[in-house]
């Protein structure tokens, strides 16, 4: 049996990731209990709606556990509505959405405009090889601001609307911390999810 990851399951598309642990020889640990935590090398914060899940992760109990294990250190992955979660500046969002503050970026809700909410692209992502990674983006988080000791991985350039074209940071990092704003998830694609796995690895 590979690792046991945590993949927090009380909203979205948490199967998906499972899934795709599984692919990379993990083993994952639906977690809507703080019991369920224990034992567990590594947690993912899944896509759905951030403030579904915030308030979802304080009914269940878990907000204070979980900020216990980022503090001491747990490598924790989270995709689009999962890096909201992790993000320690969050935009448009609803007032008492959670906000761990684990990783030193700041993004906006639902940023890359009204009309094109969805859209796919070809990223080159730092510490990926191989060819371009295909990410898929669902009403995603655009990341305004980098800074402290974050790290991008990857950026893709967008065009918005009375902006012009920017590049936005989609994958990046912080010491244990992977947030994503696609969905690798959605792909059959694991490189993601490897590179978690090496975080996970390069933690012990
Ligand atoms: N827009 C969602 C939120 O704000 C995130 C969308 C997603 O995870 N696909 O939480």
């Amino acid at each position: 049996m590979g690792l046991k990851i945590g993949v927090l399951a009380v909203q979205g598309d948490f199967a998906e990731h499972s899934k795709a642990l599984v692919g990379v020889g993990a083993e994952p640990v639906e977690v809507r209990t703080p019991e369920q935590l224990d034992g567990c090398a590594g947690l993912i914060l899944p896509g759905g709606e951030s403030t579904a899940m915030s308030l979802l992760i304080r009914s269940a109990g878990l907000e204070q556990p979980i900020r216990e294990l980022i503090e001491a250190g747990l490598p924790v992955f989270g995709t689009c509505a999962g890096m909201i979660l992790l993000a320690s500046r969050i935009s448009d969002g609803r007032e008492d959405q959670l906000s761990l503050g684990a990783i030193d970026i700041s993004v906006r809700r639902n940023g890359f405009g009204r009309q094109i909410r969805s859209f796919e692209s070809d990223l080159s992502v730092r510490g990926v090889d191989g060819p371009a990674v295909r990410a898929v983006f669902i009403r995603a988080p655009v990341v305004e601001e980098v800074f402290g000791d974050a790290e991008v991985l990857a950026s893709v350039e967008y065009t918005f609307d009375g902006k012009g074209s920017l590049r936005v940071p989609v994958v990046c990092a912080q010491g244990s911390i992977l947030v994503t704003s696609f969905h690798p998830e959605l792909t059959d694609d694991l490189r993601i999810h490897e590179m978690f796995m090496v975080m996970i690895e390069r933690s012990n």
